[in-house]
Formats: C-alpha cells, structure tokens, sequence
C-alpha cells in the first residue's frame, strides 16, 4: 500500500515543518534560551490535570475590586529577581522583528503567536484549555503574558505554563494597569507585585519538583518574568522608561487576531491576520477566555501558517533573530486607536467599567 504510505510521509513532513524548533544562532554573549523541562511537566501533573476543562473557561461576575497583594514574599533576596536595565537596541514599542535570515538556522519563516491571559482588579478572568490544548497536540510554541493577579487566581494553570519548555511567560501588570496613566510609583505597585507572584509560584513548583526528584530540571523555569506587555497598549514617556530600567523589553503586536470579533466570523478574522503576517510578526490573541473566538482563529492561523512555511517561535527567541522595530507609543492596528480605554476603563484601567453586569460566561457542555 505505497500511496496511504506516501500521504502519511507527507503529513508527518508538514506537522514537522511547522513544529521543529527554529534555533537561532547564538551571537557572541548569548546563553541558550530555555522556557521549562518536559519532565517537569508530565512529572508534575496527569495528562488528564494538564487537559483542564470547559469549567476553566467560566469567567467570574464583576465584583468589587479586589486591591490585595500577593499572599507573601519569596524566599530569597530581591537582587535574586532584578532585570539588568534594557540593552538601548531593545528600548521603545516593539512592534515586530525585522528578520535577519542569515540568523535563522534553519532557513524558515519565523512568527511569534503571544496571548494576554489579563485580569482586572473587580473581576476574575478565565483560561482557555482548548487553546493550551491546541499548542500543546501539535508541539507549538508560544508565548504568554500573565497578569499577576490572574496567575494569583489560577495557580496550577500559571505553574502548569511555566513549566512548559514550550511556552514563555511575560509580565502583564498585576490588575490590568493602564501605565499611561499612571505616575513611578503605581506603575511599580503593577509591575512588582506581578514578579513576587510569578517567584511564590516557581517556588511552590521547585517544591514539587523535590519531592519527585525532578529538582534538576528546575534550572529550565527562568527566576523572572523578562518581558512585558501594556495593557490597552498604553505607555507613556514615563512609563517606557521605567520599564527599560527595571529590565522589561516592552512587547506589542503588528497583527491584532482579535480585532472586531464581535461582528466577524473566525474564517474572516483569520484570513485577515493572515494576510497582515509576514516573518518577525508578533500575532495578540487572548488565552483568558474573554474574546470568545480565539481558539477558532487559532485552529485556522496555525494551519494557514503551515501551508505558508512558518514556524512558531517564542518572542524572546524572535528577539535574537534580527532587528526590533519599535513606535514610541503604542496602539492596536492604526496610531492612536487605543488612546479610548483611558476613559472606558475607570481605576487607571484596573476595573471593568459596568459593575452591575457580569461578563459573559462560556456554557459548559
Ligand atoms: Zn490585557
């Protein structure tokens, strides 16, 4: 039976020119990048714990804020988690990577796919097992970018990320913060807390990875968040440079995957962020449940991006691939379209606005 054999050949060609794994070459300096271990992962938890459910997707009704910080400190001295200052080359809005193809081993096409996993501070927001589920089946990489106060809310799913040798964590402020309007001190109080909690975590799973004899591979799961993500996309003068001087490269998008999902089918939204990637795109999907439609735009981006000869790259290794292309402020697709969330969004745009409605809650089958 030649031609099953010869189709089966062809799709196991396809699945491994999406999944393997674009190493790029190390410049003089660089240390190899490592996001997590999978003995870790399936050492720490079942397939069945790791697979979650349609529970996962309920997100909670708005409440009020809650302004609590995380439940205690790490162990350890603070200098243990401080980011050296942004390299200058790395500072500013960056909006995708110009792509140096010399840099990337194997020759490919490169993307990076990011989801903002968001949390206000009056409500508690999801997480998306299918779209975990979806990159874990077919061995893709991604990146997250975590709100302190969710990874709070969601601990096993926080660790569960962190330890996935395929995923990369960036900072997402703690509750949502719009930095823009927002003086030194509350920026930190977004940002620091947000570090702590990400640390308490790693922690709790270097202790589970003692227990299982797995502590060696704790040397995988980096100390710190290393990257951040504005929320709204809203910075300021102000805030760029704090973020530069505690360390945070400051990540945003060229291709909005979401942008009116309301009025448009994923078939459409798909085709259109298609369409605007090309290689060192950075693509904004949501992992928290909260657009309804991204694990369907996903399904269609991830096989549309096989068919284009791409491959998933985490940021941090799009980063190392060529030269950052960066605005000094940041928006969605067009200059300014973000600049409305400073009136939408009251609390410095850590509160959901109408209080008296809950979010829309995803059905359970
Ligand atoms: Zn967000």
């Amino acid at each position: 039976m030649k031609a099953p054999g010869l189709v089966l050949n062809i799709l196991l060609c396809l699945c491994l020119w999406l999944t393997t794994a674009v190493a790029p070459c190390l410049a003089a300096g660089e240390q190899p990048l490592s996001f997590g271990s999978s003995a870790l992962l399936e050492g720490l938890w079942t397939p069945a714990e790791l697979a979650g459910s349609a529970a996962d997707r309920i997100i909670g009704a708005v409440g009020q804020p809650d302004p609590s910080l995380p439940p205690a400190q790490p162990e350890g001295s603070p200098s243990e988690f401080a980011l050296p200052p942004v390299r200058p080359e790395l500072r500013g809005v960056i909006r995708r990577v110009d792509v140096d193809r010399v840099r990337v081993r194997s020759g490919r096409r490169v993307v990076a796919i990011t989801f903002d996993l968001c949390e206000r501070a009056n409500n508690v927001a999801g997480y998306n097992d299918q779209i975990i589920n979806l990159l874990r089946a077919k061995g893709l990489k991604a990146t997250f970018f975590a709100g302190g106060k969710w990874m709070r809310s969601h601990p096993e799913q926080a660790m569960q990320l962190m330890a996935d040798p395929r995923f990369e964590l960036g900072s997402h402020t703690w509750t949502h913060g719009n930095l823009a309007l927002m003086d030194q001190a509350q920026i930190r109080a977004q940002m620091q807390p947000t570090q702590v909690q990400y640390a308490l975590l790693r922690q709790e799973l270097a202790r589970r990875a003692e227990a299982r004899a797995l502590s060696a591979h704790m040397v995988q799961v980096p100390r710190a968040l290393r990257l951040m993500r504005l929320p709204y996309g809203r910075s300021s003068q102000l805030a760029l440079e704090e973020l530069a001087q505690s360390g945070y490269p400051v990540i945003q998008w060229d291709v909005e995957g979401e942008r009116d999902e309301e009025e448009n089918a994923p078939a459409i939204l798909a085709r259109r962020a298609l369409a605007g990637i090309r290689p060192g795109s950075i693509v904004l999907l949501h992992a928290n449940a909260v657009p309804q439609k991204s694990f369907d735009i996903l399904e269609r981006l991830v096989k549309g991006l096989r068919q284009r000869g791409y491959a998933l790259v985490t940021v941090s290794e799009l980063l190392r691939l060529g030269k950052v292309e960066t605005v000094a402020d940041g928006y969605f697709t067009v200059p300014g379209d973000n600049l409305k969330y400073d009136a939408i969004f009251p609390g410095k745009g850590t509160l959901k606005p109408d209080t008296s409605r809950p979010y829309t809650t995803v059905p359970v089958p």
